[in-house]
């Protein structure tokens, strides 16, 4: 396709030795045509930058002035940057003290030109350019800006390519740079950017001017800011160099920013043990911002939605505690793993991702072993799974064809395919071996970037099987499915293996795939029991028992449950684990084994009849997550069609059976001598009890509390305020709808509010969904508020 919106602007030259600047005619016709995907590499490269920005809350641009020191690697006229929705006032170019005319090649998206008149040859130069940008109130990308308490506040997210909305850059990973930055602010407002302020100054008119210390290296999608009326929590300081952390939040919110305060520092001191670096940074703020969906690892300047950093202490839920410990672990990991070594290009996205995510379950696990974070962690590897399990699947290393395989790189196989392959070979290596080749490899790049084949090659060590079995999980898409059967014959005890691609029933997929796969397995061996692991690297192996004393009574054939693939047991082998409610069992191959056993009801390895039978003895299971894991197996059936019309009153027999003692004895109503676990389950059971078994007690108790919670929010513990407003709007009425609609618009709490809005979405009757779609519509609410009623509509 041609770009039909492409145009040259002439540039005026603020000061040139070459007098007024003339415009070769030809240029309009025969115009260069902007890069495809990726800026050349090898003719120019940033050194350094320094960007001034006005930007002032409440307005819809702001203005910008970029100076970029470059290093031209050979000669050419046109130089290409990144930039987006910038309108460019002036462009000159400084070589040798000399000032040169740049005349501007304006692209419709992703690229700007500045062309000379004359060739520019290698060697160093400036590139200075002013420019207006916009100040974006629909999305969450570039430069943006936030509504709280009748204040306006502008934040920024530059990940991945949305850098080149606030000012044209180099806007690719690779390039890694220091950068310095000043803001020009309100006066009576305040700024905050990845470093310290180094001066401030009143410049008369109503503003300010903030000037920010020069940034470590980084790329353009690590920049950020923060404008408007901002308060500063101060957390105290962690880690060698007593680093100092603050939470900044929007003006009233101080006394929520608690909980966050107080767990941050534990957290960066524990990341800095792993790694045995110190932080990397000169300052940690960690930023609210109201209305955003998700976090982000600006190096110093983290940044989370509101409801996963914020809560009044009165007003907060285990659930969203262990959310901000393990998102702010993430997004700490990532100080060291994305910011001080950044990931080359975004094929190996994974490395900061899947990295990440991983060192968050392991950060959760050391601080607050009790949560078991492992097993949320396992239940994601086994989201991955499912969708590792499609012919259409994608690699962890998947090649970056176009702007939209950034974005799309951004998924569960990236983080939590990537954490599980980590996980497997931290297992498989040793954790001690393992933590030493991290170690390594933070050392050998620090402060520049790498890929996946250096990681692996620093990781391995000397060990030269690593990196290829790593690999045979990175290049290829999909999940295995390992067979083990026993094999007791005469004097020798063998676990016959076997490998195959895992597809679900029907697909077209071919299943003949290898990988290398670690395979560790547990099994009795005299009064003790043994650990023993191997690489299947073929089609099949036997795998020697040589610690059995005899044939051993049963096999466990993903010890920890660390192995990322599905596992079928033969012949008698299940039958003997799940002896005795699977007493022999760890609660992580618990959860594994339920998972395993509900994918291969998908793919016809295990008949649905017999997985439901299994269901009851993990139900009566002790461990919460056991017993929330069932419910993969057994819930929800009817919407996958398995369920006839005729069976659903027996099918919802069958669920309040399992279900209906536990959620009884739970009651709807917390208690002060309630466990954390209790607290947890006691939503999961009563939603499974009222929502999929339909049970009619269970949805007049939730109709009931629901009213109750509108009238008053002290009524309902905040565990809880999620199941019964859901439940009771998929069993309510439009007096109901009208009440929680109202409730949603005089509702200050943005966590309450999502609920409340989501909860519009889920109303069964046509007739008040379609006055629940019609408000994302409207203004009624910010559209990035209500999109929460397109998550709850069906
Ligand atoms: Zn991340």
């Amino acid at each position: 396709m041609q770009r039909p919106w492409r145009v040259i602007t002439t540039v005026l030259i603020i000061a040139s030795t070459w007098g007024t600047a003339r415009l070769p005619d030809v240029w309009a016709d025969d115009a260069p045509a902007p890069p495809k995907l990726r800026l050349p590499a090898d003719v120019v490269g940033p050194v350094r930058y320094r960007v001034e920005l006005t930007a002032i809350p409440d307005r819809d641009t702001f203005t910008g002035v970029i100076d970029i020191d470059l290093q031209f690697v050979k000669p050419t006229s046109v130089l290409w940057l990144n930039a987006e929705k910038l309108a460019i006032k002036d462009a000159t170019l400084t070589v040798g003290g000399e000032k040169f005319a740049a005349k501007v090649i304006t692209e419709p998206k992703d690229y700007v030109g500045f062309s000379f008149d004359h060739p520019v040859g290698s060697g160093p130069a400036t590139l200075h350019v002013a420019y207006q940008g916009e100040v974006s109130r629909k999305d969450q990308q570039g430069i943006f800006q936030m509504k709280d308490r009748d204040r306006w506040y502008i934040y920024s997210q530059f990940e991945d390519i949305y850098a080149r909305r606030a000012f044209p850059c180099f806007d690719e990973p690779g390039y890694k740079v220091p950068w310095q930055l000043t803001l020009h602010v309100k006066s009576d407002q305040g700024a905050l950017s990845n470093t310290p302020i180094v001066s401030e100054t009143n410049t008369g008119d109503g503003m300010k001017t903030l000037k920010f210390a020069e940034t470590k290296p980084l790329p353009s999608y690590l920049l950020a800011l923060a404008v408007g009326d901002l308060e500063l929590v101060h957390a105290g300081t962690a880690g060698k160099k007593n680093t100092h952390i603050r939470i900044v939040v929007p003006r009233g919110h101080s006394a929520e920013a608690k909980y966050a305060a107080e767990t941050t520092p534990t957290i960066v001191n524990l990341l800095e043990n792993y790694f045995g670096i110190a932080y990397p940074y000169e300052k940690l703020d960690e930023v609210a911002v109201p209305l955003y969906g998700g976090a982000m690892e600006n190096a110093g300047l983290v940044v989370y939605g509101s409801s996963i950093i914020l809560a009044k202490p009165d007003e907060d839920t285990l659930q969203r505690q262990r959310i901000w410990v393990s998102i702010a672990s993430h997004e700490l990991a990532h100080q060291w793993f994305g910011d001080l070594v950044t990931t080359a290009w975004w094929d190996d996205i994974w490395l900061n991702e899947g990295f990440a995510s991983w060192m968050a379950n392991k950060i959760v696990n050391q601080y607050h072993p009790e949560w078991k974070m492992n097993i949320s962690e396992l239940n994601g590897y086994q989201g991955a799974m499912d969708n590792d399990a499609l012919v259409s699947a994608r690699q962890v290393r998947q090649p970056i064809e176009s702007n939209d395989d950034i974005a799309n790189a951004f998924d569960t196989i990236t983080y939590q395919k990537g954490s599980a392959l980590l996980n497997m070979f931290e297992s498989y290596m040793g954790p001690e071996k393992f933590r030493d080749g991290v170690r390594r490899y933070l050392l050998k790049y620090e402060w520049k970037n790498a890929t996946s084949g250096e990681f692996l090659a620093a990781l391995a060590g000397d060990d030269s099987t690593i990196a290829p079995a790593f690999a045979s999980f990175l290049d290829q898409p999909g999940v295995p499915l390992v067979t083990a059967q026993l094999e007791c014959d005469g004097g020798t005890t063998r676990l016959g293996l076997s490998q195959q691609r895992f597809f679900p029933l029907g697909s077209t997929g071919t299943a003949n795939q290898l990988w290398k796969v670690p395979v560790c397995v547990r099994y009795p061996a005299g009064t003790d029991e043994t650990r023993q692991c191997t690489l299947l690297d073929q089609k099949s192996r036997a795998l020697q028992l040589s610690k059995a004393a005899g044939c051993p009574e049963w096999v466990e054939a993903n010890a920890g449950a660390d192995g990322y693939y599905r596992l079928l047991y033969l012949g008698d082998l299940l039958a003997s684990l799940l002896k005795n409610d699977a007493r022999v069992l760890s609660l992580p191959e618990k959860v594994a084994l339920i998972g395993d056993i509900s994918a291969l009801t998908s793919n016809g390895k295990i008949v649905l009849g017999k997985a439901l039978t299994l269901a009851p003895t993990f139900a009566r299971d002790s461990d919460r997550q056991v017993v929330t894991k069932t419910m993969d197996i057994n819930t929800g059936l009817e919407n996958k069609y398995l369920v006839p019309e005729q069976l659903l009153p027996r099918y919802r027999q069958y669920l309040v059976d399992l279900y209906g003692g536990r959620a009884r004895s739970l009651g709807w109503k917390a208690s002060p001598d309630d466990s954390e676990d209790t607290r947890l389950l006691r939503p999961r059971v009563l939603g499974v009890v009222a929502n999929d078994a339909e049970d009619p007690e269970a949805i007049a108790e939730t109709k009931k509390l629901a009213v109750a919670w509108l009238n008053n929010h002290k009524a309902v513990a905040p565990d809880m305020v999620e199941v019964v407003l859901n439940t009771a709007a998929r069993h309510g009425d439009r007096e109901l709808f009208d009440r929680m609609r109202a409730e949603a618009k005089q509702e200050n709490d943005e966590h309450f509010r999502w609920i409340l809005l989501l909860s519009l979405g889920l109303f069964q009757s046509p007739a008040i969904i379609k006055t629940a779609l019609s408000i994302v519509l409207t203004n009624e609410f910010d559209s990035r508020d209500s999109v929460a009623i397109l998550f709850g509509a069906s």
